[in-house]
């Protein structure tokens, strides 16, 4: 049993005050697996002003004073990748090659962020006036369990690339794994009080940050119904937000697609992270006239996937995340059921040999628009197929959604799949691919999926103010 009772405030781990307690699971087993104590409003407040303090003489450090902290970051991660790949495997039970993957990635950013931070034009001296970008301050960085590593780094980089210093609530059942990543950010020798990161719930911790008038920025990742609290929250005090949210991302299928490249990429899009994506591609688009080819290639496809045994390289599904996430996961397919949509595969329960928190990947064939899981961000491997007669249907479709944060195209012909794309209301459309190679990008969401964007420069201008000296 691991007890993790320490948070990491002005450059010490220390116990915190809040008395209360979260336990871990093992979501493959089930089993409880630790224990973390959590922090409190005290806690949070000694964090904050820690972080307060440092921003003092953090934000007047030099371009290159930053891009060695980022540069040591990167290192101090990559000299941990099996310590914290094997702590996602247990705590998150993402399977083994996607674990890999995200904690590179994770790293990645802060070289990433240096490139950025290193070509980016902080003064601009105009005909008649200087205009010095600034940083904000205390940025206040809340995640999701669902990419612990990646979501904690993609908000810290650009926090030290322009000057900001940060407090960090993770998500409390991912206490495990931010604990390693919290003795990375130690080992990489960062100034006291730039980094500060405190256990808690979302109603204490959270909260506190979200109206503390010493935060300047609330960086928050998470569902679209926190982030709205969060939003009316930070308008009290007029503090700058990013929020990253949910998504229902379409998933179009045009007529001319070859399909099994399509089916199949249309299963690692749909499963992706488990199904615990936001950019899942949860609505796949399919023309009418192919319906039965579809069909059968979808069954063969979910059923040569490989649920379980999250160390092989082989396997892409692992279990939900927690107990509750599981369940939302049965009600979900019940509700499927219930408004008269058609199991192609899956259903309700546990795969067959695995228990835990493992469900069935599930296809949802005869969905209408209007059903409940045609609309709502499920977070699991639970996918429908939702059929059209013609293109302008099917992009009717595919912007009938509260949100925008994703959409996937499947075509041989590229200029008809590139106009389709423009028609999209989506932060970004990926054509015959689940991939967005291009790491000088941006991500954000339209509508219900966010405001404001990361990664790259577009990162470094959510954490930075223009002023205009004339
Ligand atoms: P969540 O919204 O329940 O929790 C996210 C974080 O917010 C957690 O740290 C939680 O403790 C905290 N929180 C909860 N209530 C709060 C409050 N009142 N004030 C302040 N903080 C609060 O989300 P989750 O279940 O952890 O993650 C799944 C959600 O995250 C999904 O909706 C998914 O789409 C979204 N997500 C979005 C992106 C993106 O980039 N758009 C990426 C990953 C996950």
């Amino acid at each position: 049993m691991k007890i993790i009772n320490q948070i990491y405030v002005d450059g010490a781990f220390i116990e915190p005050h809040g008395k209360e307690t979260q336990d871990l699971y093992n979501p493959a087993t089930g089993e409880k697996i630790g224990i973390v104590h959590l922090g409190d409003e005290v806690d949070t407040y000694l964090a904050i002003e820690a972080a307060k303090k440092a921003f003092l003489t953090f934000s007047k450090s030099t371009l290159q004073e930053r891009g060695e902290i980022l540069k040591r970051l990167y290192d101090a991660i990559m000299a941990n990748e099996d310590k914290l790949n094997e702590t996602a495997v247990e705590e998150y039970a993402s399977p083994i090659s996607a674990t890999k993957g995200r904690t590179h990635y994770a790293a990645q950013i802060f070289l990433d962020t240096k490139l950025a931070m290193e070509g980016f034009e902080f003064e601009k001296q105009l005909e008649h006036a200087t205009i010095v970008n600034e940083p904000l301050g205390v940025v206040a960085a809340i995640t999701p369990w669902n990419a612990n590593y990646t979501h904690i780094c993609g908000k810290l980089a650009p926090a030290i690339a322009t000057g900001c210093t940060i407090v960090i609530k993770p998500s409390e059942i991912s206490a495990l794994q931010t604990q390693i990543l919290a003795q990375c950010f130690h080992q990489a020798n960062v100034p006291k009080g730039v980094i500060n990161i405190v256990n808690g719930t979302g109603p204490i911790v959270g909260t506190v940050m979200t109206e503390h008038p010493d935060i300047a920025v609330v960086t928050f990742t998470g569902s679209t119904q926190v982030g709205r609290l969060i939003g009316q929250k930070a308008a009290e005090t007029m503090k700058r937000v990013t929020l990253e949210l949910g998504g229902k991302s379409p998933n179009i299928i045009l007529e001319d697609a070859n399909l099994q490249q399509a089916i199949s990429l249309a299963l690692s899009i749909g499963f992706s992270n488990s199904g615990q994506a936001c950019h899942a591609g949860t609505r796949i688009i399919v023309p009418e006239s192919r319906l039965e080819e579809i069909k059968t290639l979808i069954i063969e496809g979910v059923k040569s996937i490989m649920i379980g045994d999250l160390w092989s390289a082989e396997s892409y599904i692992g279990p939900m995340v927690s107990k509750k996430q599981y369940d939302t996961i049965q009600r979900y397919i019940k509700s499927g059921l219930d408004q008269g949509a058609e199991i192609l595969i899956g259903g309700l329960g546990h795969p067959e040999g695995l228990g835990g928190f493992y469900v069935k990947p599930t296809v949802f064939v005869n969905v209408k628009q209007d059903m409940i899981i045609a609309k709502e961000e499920i977070f699991g491997p639970v996918l429908c197929i939702i059929t059209y007669k013609t293109e302008d249907e099917a992009i009717k479709i595919a912007n009938d959604t509260i949100y925008g944060l994703s959409a996937y195209i499947s075509s041989e012909n590229i200029e008809k799949a590139k106009k389709i794309a423009r028609q999209i209301i989506s932060g970004r459309v990926l054509i015959n691919t689940a991939v967005n190679r291009e790491s000088k990008s941006p991500f954000g969401g339209f509508k219900q999926s966010g405001i404001g964007r990361t990664s790259w420069t577009y990162g470094l201008e959510e954490y930075l103010e223009p002023k205009v000296i004339a």
